[in-house]
Formats: C-alpha cells, sequence, structure tokens
C-alpha cells in the first residue's frame, strides 16, 4: 500500500472544488424510472431545437471529418464580426463559452490575485477561479440581482477579474446599460471585466438592457462571452465566443488548444447565424413561454423571480429537492438550485406551449 495521499498532492483550490452540478440528463432518469414520456426543462436549451440549416450544414460537412478543423476559426470569426460590426482580431472562438471563462483564468489568474462575482452567480465562474488556485470574493446580491456598489468596493490592488452574468443564471436578473455602464467605467483599468451575456438574445429585447459592444474601443479591459448553447439550440456541439479588445483575444489564443472548435460546430453556426426565422421563432416562443409558467406560477399563488433569460426561478416556500424529486417520478426533470443558496427554489427552462402545460400540472399535483 502507498502512503501518499494522491488527493493531498492536488493545489489547495482544487481539493476545495465542488464539481459543476449539470441538469440531469433524459437518459438518466429513463434508465433510473424506465419512463418513456420525460420532459426536460432543465438546462435551459431549445425546445425547438437547432435551426434546420444548421443541421443541413452538418450534413454536409460530415465526409470531411478526417480532416482537423480550421483552427483559425477563419471563416466563422469573419460572418460573426461582420454581423457584430467589430474586427474578426477581436473575436475568439471557444469549446462553449464556458471554455472562454476558463482560458481567461488561466491567462490572468494566479493564486496571489483576487477574483470578484455575485452570490447566486454562474456556478462555473467559482471552479474556473478555484481550479488556477485564485481568491474568490464572492459579494452578497440584493433582490438576488448584482450588487454593483459593494463589488465595487471589493476591488483590492489584487483584483484581477470580475464576472458578471447579464442576465444572470439561475435568477434571470439584469443590470440595465444605466447601471452597467458607471461600474465598468468606475472599474480599474487593471481588472478584467469579463460581461457574461449567455442569454444576449433573450435579453436584448428589453429595452434598457445595455449594447456592450459599444464600450469595448475605451476598455481594453473588457471581455464580452456569448454562446450558440441557448438561443441558438446547438448546446450538444459546444462553441462560443467572445468579444473584446484585440490583445485580450491575442493572449486567449495562445492559452488554447489549437483545435478547440470542432469542425461541425463551425459549419453549424456559420449556417445557423442566417436563420434569423428561427430565432425569431425561438425568442416568440419564450415570450409565451415565459407569460404561460408565470401565469401559471401565479394561479398556484408563487412567486418567482422576473426573468430576462429562457428560464425562470419560483419560489416555494419550502425545501426545493423533495419537489424536484416528485417531479422527477412525474417524469418532469427542472432544476433544484440549492448549490446557489437558493434552496427553496427550482429553475424552469422555458419549454414549449406543451411542456409548461405538463410541467404546472405536474407542479400542481406535487404540491
Ligand atoms: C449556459 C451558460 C453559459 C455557457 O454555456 P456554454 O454552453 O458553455 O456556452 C455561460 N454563462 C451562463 C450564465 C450560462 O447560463
Amino acid at each position: 500500500m502507498s502512503n501518499v495521499s494522491i488527493f493531498d498532492l492536488a493545489t489547495a483550490g482544487v481539493q476545495s472544488l465542488v464539481p459543476y452540478q449539470p441538469g440531469k440528463p433524459i437518459s438518466e432518469l429513463q434508465r433510473e424510472l424506465g419512463l418513456d414520456a420525460i420532459i426536460k426543462l432543465a438546462s435551459n436549451e431549445n425546445p425547438l431545437g437547432p435551426s434546420p440549416k444548421a443541421l443541413a450544414a452538418i450534413q454536409k460537412t460530415l465526409p470531411e471529418l478526417a480532416l482537423y478543423p480550421d483552427s483559425s476559426g477563419y471563416d466563422l470569426k469573419n460572418a460573426l464580426a461582420q454581423k457584430l460590426q467589430v474586427k474578426s482580431e477581436q473575436i475568439t472562438l471557444g469549446n462553449g463559452s464556458n471554455e472562454i471563462l476558463e482560458l481567461l483564468a488561466r491567462t490572468f489568474l494566479t493564486p496571489d490575485t483576487e477574483v470578484i462575482f455575485s452570490q447566486h452567480a454562474f456556478a462555473v465562474y467559482p471552479i474556473v477561479t478555484q481550479a488556477v488556485g485564485a481568491c474568490a470574493k464572492i459579494v452578497p446580491a440584493v433582490d438576488y440581482g448584482h450588487d454593483l456598489t459593494a463589488m465595487l468596493k471589493t476591488v483590492s490592488a489584487n483584483t484581477r477579474m470580475v464576472f458578471i452574468a447579464n442576465p444572470n443564471n439561475p435568477t434571470g436578473t439584469y443590470l440595465n446599460a444605466a447601471e452597467l455602464s458607471a461600474f465598468v467605467q468606475a472599474l480599474p483599468e487593471q481588472v478584467i471585466c469579463v460581461l457574461d451575456e449567455a442569454y444576449f438574445e433573450f435579453a436584448a429585447a428589453a429595452a434598457d438592457y445595455p449594447d456592450t459592444l459599444q464600450w469595448l474601443a475605451r476598455h481594453p479591459n473588457l471581455v464580452i462571452t456569448r454562446t450558440f448553447s441557448k438561443a441558438y439550440g446547438l448546446a450538444g456541439l459546444r462553441i462560443g465566443y467572445s468579444i473584446s479588445g484585440e490583445m485580450i483575444a491575442e493572449l486567449l489564443n495562445r492559452v488554447r488548444q489549437p483545435f478547440n472548435i470542432n469542425m461541425l460546430a463551425l459549419a453549424a453556426v456559420q449556417a445557423a447565424l442566417d436563420d434569423s426565422e428561427h430565432l425569431q421563432r425561438t425568442l416568440a416562443n419564450n415570450r409565451d413561454g415565459l407569460q404561460q409558467l408565470t401565469e401559471g406560477f401565479a394561479a398556484l399563488e408563487l412567486e418567482w423571480i422576473p426573468s430576462l433569460g429562457n428560464f425562470v426561478s419560483v419560489h416555494l416556500h419550502r425545501p426545493g429537492l423533495p419537489v424536484y424529486e416528485a417531479l422527477l417520478r412525474k417524469g418532469v426533470i427542472v432544476r433544484p438550485v440549492a448549490n446557489y443558496e437558493m434552496p427553496q427554489h427550482l429553475r424552469i427552462s422555458v419549454g414549449t406551449a406543451r411542456e409548461n402545460q405538463i410541467f404546472l400540472n405536474a407542479l400542481k399535483d406535487v404540491l
């Protein structure tokens, strides 16, 4: 027997890490319960699926799979740059936008640096921070949202990065243009400011949602991350991107793996960008679905956190986990959020009208 504890060999940050808890896959619940009819409203996926144009592009690309993908993502970056009116040198592609969050941590953080984010913020921020041994400073939320004043007060000489999810997952809360712009301007230049806009396409409908791209010219410390996993319905392909100043993009490019984006993802996303009809259908389904869900909550006399995303967190006024488990037994997968310090909430992703109704019926039964 060895006397060496392998666990003790891991870095302190990794020893104290709690792994990310994903939504329960449909196949897993099928194995456990032998149920046929299962709906998953647990991972903020697009209930309409991907664009048919993306699927056709994948079909067309399949015969080329023996080749490595284009490491530079040349065509896609150009298409994105044109759409967003930025330079292609400002764009970084990631294996999901989560990879970009990780690249940022590996590029800028050391054990001597501090990272600021909010209570209830997206669970990947503490993971990428701790994995590189940096020190997380978690700022208490106000009404489930970011307390920007308190976050600014937390900035010290050692602060190197701040993560802001706008809107935030799992709360759905958002920061408007005026308040976020004031924060970005007040932040010292040596703090990398990561604005996570994973739900950008849904949120942009709000009149006071910030147009952050226009801030990039004045703030070389700014990074905006977006994804094709949510509104574009391509979570399974793993592709997201960031827009930043050219220097941040250049640094991230040094750290990333040379073929971090696969060939099918490159092709599919380029086609999906052209399918504005599918995106409009998705946004309309989401608007209607949020209304359907929140009307259902109101009828059950439950409160919810108003959300700009494709999900909504509902307050049950009782522990969420037993309700989550009872819903599972009825074939409905939602997301418990006790790990986000919200033990009495459940997060529901917007489904189709039919899925939303099945969920609401099941919730009524369970309660
Ligand atoms: C879903 C999500 C992401 C990223 O997802 P990817 O699939 O890795 O692009 C990033 N931030 C937030 C807040 C999210 O909810």
